[in-house]
């Protein structure tokens, strides 16, 4: 039985179109949903995921930002619903992004939360975080790889420059793919998810027939893919494994990271692949043409919104970066072709 995709939050849904944070609510017996404010980028929160157990002790799904404003924002929330931070036993990330994993270090600090992420998001995370040094050698590689024409090395190289928001993180548990997560009263399943980052998780409560789908699937944003990933990994390859994986919780209501919980996860899944295999089928055909041709190739014979020579800084790169993930997976389609481009080291950090 499939079920239409529908928002089951309508407060949650006006939030998220009109930019204003919404209230807490219940979403289920023993779990609310709160929003954590984001200081910066597009997004306006994340939606945290609050759950109490049988013993009283609260755990977040996605603490969100680490600032003493998001700390008071929680203190103040959980006054709200008649909790206190102290309450706070445990913190789950689905994946390292600092709205997401954020303030979980600050939590384990303070007051003694256990912090838990996945275990292969700890090696995405340590490797997105080495040196300076290392990820400039790196990225010089890539736009050699890439075939950048020389006169547009500095600003892709500035605009790689940007703030380290988060630092490595030693977790008190780190989670693998299948296992359960005993929290009483609330066992929640940890289903591999990689794609949106290399080591992103989704969480399943059977007996709620909840989702906790973190980035990997939002209801109506296409999340960005590959957005920190382990060298020889292939994130689009992954991603579409992971919508797959996740289109059997069909009849699970989704609690997402950002926007408002819905369900017809199926059928949002088949629209964010459509979205995204409209670009490989693009490249394919590109690829019957242009043949070994670097990723610069490919990207100027892509579309793009406002032509490809409207791109520059920023958004040049991560078109040349959805080009180079795309054409690694045409290329590791075909019998005989050039080998996968592989994966290189970036330092994106956004949500
Ligand atoms: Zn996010």
């Amino acid at each position: 039985v499939s079920v239409e995709f529908a928002p089951t939050s309508q407060q949650q849904f006006l939030a998220a179109s009109s930019g204003l944070l919404p209230k807490p609510e219940q979403v289920a017996p023993g779990v609310w949903a709160i929003a954590a404010p984001i200081p910066m980028g597009q997004l306006t929160h994340t939606l945290s995921y609050v759950l109490r157990d049988e013993l009283g002790r609260l755990h977040l799904i996605d603490p969100g930002w680490d600032s003493d404003h998001n700390l008071s924002v929680l203190a103040a929330t959980l006054i709200t619903l008649g909790f206190r931070l102290d309450q706070v036993a445990s913190t789950i990330s689905t994946h390292h992004h600092p709205d997401h994993l954020g303030i979980a270090d600050r939590l384990r600090r303070e007051y003694g939360a256990e912090l838990m992420l996945a275990a292969v998001e700890v090696d995405v995370l340590a490797h997105e975080t080495r040196s300076v040094e290392s990820l400039r050698t790196d990225y010089s590689g890539t736009l050699d790889r890439w075939g950048v024409p020389s006169a547009r090395w500095v600003e892709l190289e500035k605009s790689f420059d940007r703030p380290v928001l988060m630092g490595p993180v030693t977790p008190d548990r780190a989670l693998a793919d299948g296992e359960v997560i005993e929290i009483p009263g609330h066992p929640l399943e940890v289903v591999g998810t990689p794609g949106h980052s290399g080591g992103h998780i989704c969480l399943a409560d059977r007996d709620r027939r909840i989702l906790y789908s973190g980035d990997h699937v939002l209801p109506h944003i296409f999340s960005g893919i590959g957005i920190g990933f382990l060298p020889g990994t292939d994130p689009l390859a992954d991603y579409y494994s992971s919508l797959t994986r996740i289109a059997d919780f069909d009849e699970f209501e989704v609690m997402p990271g950002h926007e408002f919980r819905f369900t017809g996860l199926r059928k949002r899944c088949e629209t964010i692949a459509a979205h995204h295999l409209h670009r490989t089928n693009e490249v394919r055909e590109l690829s019957g043409w242009l043949g070994d041709a670097r990723v610069w190739t490919y990207a100027e014979n892509m579309t793009w919104t406002g032509g490809f020579d409207s791109l520059s800084g920023f958004s040049l790169h991560s078109a040349l970066r959805q080009s180079e993930m795309h054409l690694a997976l045409v290329r590791s389609e075909a019998p005989g072709a050039p080998p996968s481009l592989g994966s290189t080291a970036t330092r994106e950090l956004g949500s």
